[in-house]
C-alpha cells in the first residue's frame, strides 16, 4: 500500500495581494481522463492540450495525464508542443494546425507530428521530407463536414492511391455536431471516414473528440481524442454531465455595501434597485476572463439569455447585478443572513457549485471559452495526492 499525501502546488499571484482564486484538482482530472480512456476502450485515448491545456497550464496537466497512463497528445501549435515535449519527452505529440516549410527543423529536432490538412502542406512535406534519408512521419487530416482544415475526401483518395513510401502514420477527421447526437452530420461523417478508414488499410485512426467518445453509432477507430471533457466541461449541452468538476473559480469580496431602493448600480445605470439591496463587490472582471457579456443587465446579449451569470456564497447561489466590469463583479447578497459573508471572503463564480457550463451559458457563450479566457492574475492551486 501507498500513502496518498495531499500536496499543493501554488503558482500565480500572492493570495494575499490577488482578487480571484483558481483551483484545479488534478487528481479529479487523472480520474476523468482515465473515466474516458474506459469509454474509448479498445480504442487508446490520447488528451488534447491546446491552449496551454485548456488555459489550465501544460506544465501542470501534462505530467499528470502521463502519469495516468496518455501517451499520446494533441496540441494546436508547435510551439505548444515544444512546451509538451518540456514535461513529457517520450510523449507523441500531433500538432493540429498546419504547416508552413520554415517549421520542418523544429519538427525533426523536436520529435513532433505534424497533422497535414492541405494537398498544399501535404506537397510541401513531401518535398521536404524526400530530402532525408530517414523520413519524419505525419498524420493525415480528411475533412467529413467540418469544412475547416483536412483533405476532401476525393484528395485523400487520390493520395491514398499513391503514397509511395510516405505513408501517414495517422489518419483522422474532426466531427462538427458530436455534441448534438441526434444531428444528421454526425453519421454522415461517420460513415464518410468508415469509407475512408479502407483506403488507408493499416493505418492508425483517430474521429471521437470528447462527445464523440460517447457515441454510439461512431464505429471503430484506434485513438480518441478527448479535451473538454477532461477538464470536467460537459460534452453535450442537453444531457447532464457525467464528467466531475475540475476546476474551481473564485473571487474575493471587497466590499458589501447597501443601495436603496431606487438607486442604479453600475456603469450605464442599468439596473435600478427594486428594494434596499447588499451588494458584495468582488475582485474579478472581464480583464481576467471573468466575460462581460455575463452582465446582470445592460448588454446586448440580455435579450437572448435573460438572467446574467451567478455567484455561489454561504450555501447560496447570488446572481450578478449590473454589468460586470474589468476588476470588479457586483453580486446581490440581500437574501442571505446578514453576518454570512464579509470582506475577504471568497465567492464561487464557477466550481462545485456552479457548473462550468451553467456560467458559460449565461455569459452566452461555451465551458470551453470560459476556461481558455482565464486570466493571470488569479492566484492559482494545483491540487494532487502524491504516491510516497
Ligand atoms: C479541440 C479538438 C479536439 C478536442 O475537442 P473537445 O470537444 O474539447 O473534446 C479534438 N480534435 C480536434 C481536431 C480538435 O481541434
Amino acid at each position: 500500500m501507498t500513502a496518498k499525501k495531499p500536496q499543493t502546488i501554488t503558482t500565480g499571484a500572492d493570495p494575499r495581494l490577488a482578487g480571484g482564486r483558481l483551483t484545479v484538482d488534478l487528481d479529479v482530472l487523472a480520474a476523468n481522463w482515465l473515466f474516458l480512456a474506459e469509454k474509448s476502450k479498445p480504442a487508446e485515448a490520447s488528451a488534447v492540450v491546446k491552449a496551454d491545456a485548456y488555459g489550465l497550464g501544460i506544465v501542470h496537466v501534462v505530467p499528470v495525464l502521463w502519469q495516468a497512463g496518455c501517451r499520446t497528445f494533441f496540441v494546436a501549435l508547435a510551439e505548444e508542443g515544444l512546451r509538451v515535449k518540456a514535461v513529457a519527452p517520450d510523449a507523441r505529440v500531433f500538432v493540429l494546425n498546419g504547416f508552413f516549410a520554415e517549421a520542418f527543423g523544429a519538427y525533426g529536432q523536436s520529435d513532433l507530428i505534424p497533422v497535414l490538412g492541405s494537398v498544399h502542406e501535404l506537397d510541401l512535406w513531401k518535398r521536404l521530407n524526400a530530402r532525408r534519408k530517414e523520413k519524419l512521419p505525419f498524420a493525415l487530416h480528411v475533412d467529413t463536414g467540418m469544412n475547416r482544415l483536412g483533405l476532401t475526401l476525393e484528395e485523400a483518395l487520390v493520395f491514398a492511391a499513391d503514397m509511395r513510401g510516405q505513408k501517414p502514420v495517422l489518419l483522422m477527421t474532426h466531427l462538427a455536431t458530436a455534441d448534438d447526437q441526434a444531428h444528421g452530420l454526425n453519421l454522415k461523417q461517420i460513415e464518410s471516414f468508415q469509407k475512408l478508414r479502407g483506403a488507408f488499410a493499416g493505418i492508425e485512426s483517430s474521429i471521437a473528440n470528447s462527445p464523440g467518445i460517447f457515441h454510439t453509432r461512431i464505429g471503430e477507430y484506434e485513438l480518441s481524442r478527448p479535451g473538454v471533457a477532461m477538464y470536467g466541461g460537459e460534452p453535450f449541452s442537453a444531457t447532464a454531465n457525467p464528467m466531475r468538476p475540475v476546476v474551481t473559480l473564485e473571487a474575493r469580496i471587497v466590499q458589501i455595501r447597501t443601495g436603496a431602493k431606487g438607486e442604479t448600480v453600475g456603469y450605464g445605470a442599468t439596473t435600478t434597485l427594486k428594494r434596499d439591496t447588499r451588494i458584495a463587490v468582488c475582485s474579478v472582471g472581464y480583464a481576467d476572463g471573468y466575460l462581460r457579456s455575463a452582465s446582470g443587465s445592460g448588454v446586448p446579449l440580455r435579450g437572448a439569455v435573460p438572467n446574467g451569470g451567478e455567484g455561489f456564497v454561504a450555501g447560496s447561489k447570488v446572481p450578478i447585478i449590473g454589468r460586470v466590469t474589468m476588476d470588479l463583479t457586483s453580486f446581490d447578497v440581500t437574501d442571505l443572513p446578514v453576518d454570512a459573508v464579509s470582506p475577504g471572503d471568497y465567492i464561487e463564480l464557477f466550481g462545485r457549485n456552479i457548473a462550468l457550463d451553467d456560467a458559460a451559458r449565461a455569459a452566452g457563450t461555451i465551458g470551453y471559452e470560459l476556461l481558455t479566457s482565464l486570466g493571470t492574475r488569479y492566484h492559482r492551486r494545483y491540487l494532487k495526492s502524491e504516491s510516497n
